[in-house]
């Protein structure tokens, strides 16, 4: 569980780098002041963590992202009583210590989660922003300054595991994807250190891949997988090398895509 959570305290970090794709900073923004709960839907790796963690660092609030799997259970998110030299003793989860304390808590990738999650969250994503806790008997007020934020990824061909009607329209939502080639090649540029003209080609070849996603490709080329993929040249890794290893292979394992994909690739480098 514990290997799930991360904690940035506010004073400890300076904004990380975001370049912006639309208004979406505005809206964040505009969801904290009104203390509305938000929800980002978007393919896995296109930067809604890296969004969440920076407007976290730009209103000065700390960050707990907890990254939610198939057993994560509402109890791990509030707290539960355990056994410390022979005493029992209640001990808050990341939910609770954020409700208590103030600042953001980042669920991300909530519908992988266990469904008891969702009835813990339901009291403070309305206007009554409370969190009861059934096993101490306490009913905790949010704070002026707590946010709770969830993300998913509606690309997941899951049936069972679609946010429910009655838990997404309680939450203010913004629609994420892989930035335009210019931004993106702007982005795996800043991040790698690899010059934009060598990023250009990279990010070309991603566009491709996405065009085979529900044909032969489940997923597409994330930006995080062109980050990898320039770091590694920037690095020196020959080229083909690293599109293989970053690019090519995380996307399937069936033989004659691969070659199919090989193919693509060495046409576009
Ligand atoms: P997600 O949470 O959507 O799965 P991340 O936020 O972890 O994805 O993004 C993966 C990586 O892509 C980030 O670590 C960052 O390097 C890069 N990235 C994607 N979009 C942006 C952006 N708009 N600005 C800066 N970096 C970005």
């Amino acid at each position: 569980m514990l290997d799930t959570v991360q904690t940035l305290s506010a004073a400890a970090v300076e904004a990380p780098y975001y370049l912006p794709t639309g208004d979406e900073c505005a809206v964040f923004d505009a969801a904290y002041r009104n203390k509305l709960p938000l929800l980002l839907k978007g393919p896995t790796g296109c930067g809604k963590t890296r969004f969440v963690a920076h407007m976290a660092a730009k209103l000065g609030l700390p960050l707990t992202t907890v990254a939610c799997h198939d057993d994560l259970t509402a109890a791990d998110l509030t707290g539960r009583y355990l056994l410390k030299g022979g005493e029992t003793v209640w001990v808050d989860g990341p939910l609770t210590r954020t409700v208590r304390q103030g600042g953001i808590l980042y669920l991300d990738e909530v519908v992988e989660a266990r469904k008891d999650v969702t009835v813990v969250l339901h009291p403070l994503t309305d206007d009554r922003r409370v969190l009861p806790l059934e096993r101490t008997g306490e009913t905790l007020e949010a704070p002026d300054d707590f946010m709770l934020v969830v993300s998913y990824n509606p690309g997941y061909q899951n049936i069972m595991k679609t946010l429910k009607p009655s838990t997404r329209q309680r939450f203010l939502a913004l629609e994420f994807d892989f930035p335009s080639p210019d931004r993106e090649a702007q982005v795996v540029a800043a991040e790698s250190g690899l010059p934009l003209e060598r990023v250009k080609p990279l990010v070309l070849l991603a566009g491709k891949l996405r065009e085979l996603k529900g044909q032969d490709l489940e997923e597409g080329v994330s930006t995080r997988l062109l980050v990898y993929a320039a770091s590694l040249i920037r690095d020196g890794m020959p080229v083909m090398k690293a599109v293989e290893a970053c690019l090519l292979q995380p996307l399937t394992d069936d033989a004659e895509i691969k070659r199919g994909l090989d193919d693509l690739a060495v046409a576009l480098l």
